[in-house]
């Protein structure tokens, strides 16, 4: 697939400018990355406070790198300066491709979508980063659906290696050429999938959730869950665990858009503990509570 990626990839020039819509985990992430491999971006958000603690896991990431001897320090201070925070939409008709990170809500993200087309040149691509929001969904609010895409990177950014590229029903394939290209030049592995709810990896993922919340409404104690999954199953992190590094809000839009889109499949018991932390607005490791408590 990657072979295939990068024959696509190959008859697109890559991106000069980049930009990203939310500085937060996912936000804040992309644009560390581009940025560290040689694409300067702006990173639009609507809180300051949002584009510092954006600014400061950057500053963070590099001087990890430093301290490896990864980076020299004039490295680090041109990466730093080659991600531009804002908070409004100046010179973004210099922006080559812009993804879209704001929270996991269909409305919002078509208005900030929407939005975005009227401050970009017409040529510019825009992805989103939706984690299970269907593309075809997100498209009905733009003029240009065939400039438009899914980039789904996954948590936390600068480590995890896939990136899930969807293709929309009006998706041109040169726009998918140049999502790929900047994919490829961030060190990522995109992989083309189609549309619908939750692509490829959710769909695997969220049916585990389910069978999660299950268990729990049946009186099963979450550590314990996480337990069995490291101890036994040998994976990096229970469900517990990994909900909160996620955060609780984005998994609770997330599990509403899957029982949405597979009403069958994907039903989740009334009450079940992502939405009640959901309503107790313990949304993880980002504001200090989830299912864990978080210093
Ligand atoms: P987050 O809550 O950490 O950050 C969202 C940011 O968007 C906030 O800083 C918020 O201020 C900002 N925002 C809200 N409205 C905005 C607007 N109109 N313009 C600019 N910024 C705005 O959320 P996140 O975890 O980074 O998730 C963002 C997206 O990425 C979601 O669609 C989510 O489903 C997806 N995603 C999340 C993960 C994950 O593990 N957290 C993984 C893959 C994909």
């Amino acid at each position: 697939v990657k072979s295939k990626a990068k024959k696509l990839a190959q008859s697109a020039r890559s991106p000069q400018q980049a930009a990203v819509l939310g500085a937060g985990i996912m936000g804040g992430g992309i644009a560390y990355q581009s940025a560290a491999k040689g694409v300067p971006v702006r990173m639009k958000d609507i809180r300051e406070n949002a584009l510092t603690l954006g600014m400061q896991e950057a500053g963070k990431l590099l001087n990890k790198q430093l301290e490896r001897g990864k980076i020299t320090g004039a490295q680090l201070t041109r990466i730093i300066a080659s991600i531009q925070p804002t908070l409004s939409f100046a010179d973004f008709d210099r922006v080559d491709i812009v993804v879209e990170a704001v929270v996991e809500n269909p409305t919002v993200k078509r208005a900030v979508l929407q939005e975005t087309e009227g401050q970009v040149r017409s040529d510019t691509i825009i992805a989103s980063n939706t984690s299970t929001i269907p593309i075809g969904d997100l498209a009905q609010a733009l003029k240009r659906p065939e400039n438009f895409c899914g980039m789904h990177f996954f948590n936390p950014v600068h480590r995890m290696p896939l990136v899930e590229i969807i293709r929309g029903e009006k998706t041109a394939d040169s726009t998918l050429a140049q999502v790929i290209g900047w994919a490829l030049k961030m060190g990522k592995t995109p992989v083309v999938v189609n549309d619908c709810p939750g692509f490829f990896v959710n769909r695997v993922l969220f049916p585990y959730f389910a069978a999660f919340n299950l268990l729990l409404r049946d009186g099963a104690d979450f550590r314990q869950i996480d337990k069995v999954m490291e101890k036994t199953f040998g994976w990096p992190m229970g469900p517990s665990w990994l909900l909160d590094i996620v955060g609780i809000d984005t998994a609770h839009h997330a599990q509403q858009v899957m029982a949405d889109g597979f009403p069958t499949r994907m039903k989740t018991p009334e009450q079940n503990a992502i939405d009640l932390l959901f309503a107790a607005q313990r949304y993880g490791q980002k504001n200090g509570s989830g299912f864990w408590r978080w210093e």
